[in-house]
């Protein structure tokens, strides 16, 4: 096989399509039902590819929900950011966090680390999913 064929494009396609059209972070399995439901023979695996290529050219963001699931979601935005993720209904919203911009650069100067990255995100209920519902 050579490796960067373009082989897998339109399954990749899809899988860009379906995220954009997400709003919060999803699994690759919520992704794959999304598109086996509108007709698309693409497999799991693909699905999990896919996501993947996407998160490491820079076109989704990835992360690990606290139950160690994989996570992905098209972001607006392209530089650093850091999100607010609600556990119930998914609702993300793109947040920055210059307090914390400035705590990890100066604790890593502190131990002498150099090129120090971070990867801060906080998992919640979002206001709606926290107002109990009435009986
Ligand atoms: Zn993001
Ligand atoms: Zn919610
Ligand atoms: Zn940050």
């Amino acid at each position: 096989m050579t490796p960067g064929a373009k082989r897998n494009t339109w399954q990749r396609e899809a899988v860009r399509d379906a995220l954009s059209r997400n709003d919060g972070f999803v699994s690759a399995q919520a992704l794959h039902s999304v598109l086996r439901d509108g007709g698309s023979p693409i497999g799991l695996a693909t699905v999990y590819r896919a996501l993947a290529d996407l998160a490491t050219a820079g076109e989704a963001d990835s992360l690990q929900s606290p139950d160690g699931e994989n996570l992905f979601r098209a972001c607006s935005s392209s530089g650093h950011h850091h999100h607010l993720i609600c556990r119930s209904c998914g609702l993300t919203v793109e947040i920055e966090a210059h307090a914390v911009e400035a705590w990890a650069q100066e604790v890593a100067a502190e131990h002498g680390f150099t090129r120090a990255q971070h990867v801060v995100d906080v998992f919640g209920l979002c206001a709606a999913c926290s107002t109990p519902s009435p009986h």
